[in-house]
């Protein structure tokens, strides 16, 4: 059995000579001019968009782009008018490449031109973790969909949806549920559970991204009061997001191998809302960075699995670093990121902290395929033990977001 993912390839383009630049740009300059005349001339059809597009010195995936996407734009996006900046679009028959082992950069992309023999080839940079997929779309394992050329500044970027089939998941009697907690200390926490009992954890440290974090910060609040030009503080900015990618990139590669070296995995992530309410604090722009940061990193790890066929399912994780993963019932976590669990009659008295919230991920999933919601019994008075045991009990009501504080991580 399988089923249809649907992805983005990224790609650079290789420094291109001044004549390959040249083309390029009157390309995007001619497309853009085409763009605007025909959403301004009203076209919401397809013939009235090749009406205002056949005079333009454009190749035909780029019409035939144009023909399907201007009359969505106000139909499907409701969109009034235009930004300068839109990427080419181009129809999936320009996706023709090619690669060869012997050149310096591998995959090589055929950039359309109107008229006939004058395409012209440019090699390209691709992300190295997509380079399967790019071999797939080759051997025509996956199939190229809409293609997207944007200029930023000196750099020609280039976007390629594809899609293929991937193994879906088999459906065992006794899988192994693998909860990961994401966080500041470390930034992910990954915790098996198979028949209730913690297996070997996993852990990926969070310093090289605070570390990060913090240099941006610094950097950037340096160039804001030396009145730096924007595109400084947009470089310097986008180098930071491209380090914290490759950190997220390699993290949740970490954290599905870690899965799959268990039988029949089931990866539980936290319910994203949650996680954003848990991170409202301090300032917009620290608070953007890791909802941006974590959102990532679950979507990742989520894109990396579907992959490997391995099911993941999302719960509420309202109190996990709060709830003995052993008893279930409320502890609380001390300052050297133990969670202390206070209740005599239970194994546990301490455990890290990180790995007993990632254990109480794992727990939440219903065996029956439903998340679970779960508050406390009573949550004004929270060690009375009384919470024992409603980590499996349904509610209606939702929790209270001002009841999740980043108290926990103490930085
Ligand atoms: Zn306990």
């Amino acid at each position: 059995m399988s089923e249809t993912v649907t992805k983005t390839l990224q790609a650079t383009l290789t420094t291109p000579t001044t004549r390959k630049e040249q083309r390029l740009q009157r390309l995007l300059d001619t497309y853009r001019d085409a763009l605007h005349d025909a959403f301004d001339a009203g076209a919401n059809t397809m013939s009235a968009v090749n009406d205002v597009v056949t005079p333009y010195d454009l190749p035909y995936q780029a019409k035939d782009a144009l023909k399907s996407y201007v009359p969505k734009l106000r139909k499907t996006y409701n969109a009034e008018e235009l930004d300068d900046q839109h990427p080419l679009r181009l129809v999936n028959r320009a996706a023709t490449f090619d690669y060869s082992a012997e050149r310096e950069h591998g995959f090589v992309w055929q950039v359309p031109q109107p008229g006939r023999g004058t395409n012209f080839w440019i090699p390209l940079r691709i992300n190295p973790e997509q380079e399967s997929l790019w071999f797939d779309l080759l051997t025509e394992d996956a199939t190229a969909g809409e293609l997207r050329l944007q200029r930023h500044r000196t750099s020609w970027e280039l976007h390629v949806t594809v899609e293929y089939a991937v193994d879906e998941p088999t459906n065992s009697d006794d899988p192994t549920y693998i909860g990961f907690d994401v966080g500041e200390s470390a930034l992910i926490t990954g915790c098996a559970l198979k028949r209730d009992v913690p297996r070997k954890p996993m852990l990926v440290s969070g310093s090289r991204a605070r570390h990060l974090r913090k240099e941006m910060f610094t950097t950037l609040r340096r160039l804001q009061s030396r009145d730096a030009a924007e595109w400084r503080m947009d470089e310097r900015f986008d180098h930071y997001q491209n380090a914290l990618t490759d950190i997220v990139e390699k993290a949740s590669r970490q954290a599905v191998e870690y899965a799959r070296s268990f039988e029949d995995p089931v990866i539980v992530l936290e319910d994203l809302s949650y996680i954003r309410e848990r991170l409202d604090y301090g300032k917009f722009m620290n608070r953007r960075l890791h909802a941006w940061a974590f959102a990532r990193l679950q979507g990742r790890i989520e894109d990396k699995a579907t992959e490997a066929g391995i099911r993941v399912e999302y719960v509420n994780a309202a109190y996990t670093s709060q709830t003995c993963h052993a008893c279930k019932r409320l502890g609380r976590r001390s300052q050297q990121a133990e969670f202390v669990c206070p209740h005599d009659d239970c194994h546990v008295s301490e455990f890290q902290a990180d790995i007993n919230a990632a254990a109480n991920i794992a727990n939440r999933v219903n065996p029956w395929g439903e998340s679970v919601r779960w508050e406390p019994e009573r949550d004004d008075s929270p060690r009375d033990g009384s919470a024992c045991d409603s980590a499996t009990v349904h509610r209606e009501t939702s929790p209270r977001p001002g009841q999740m504080t980043l108290s926990t991580y103490s930085d």
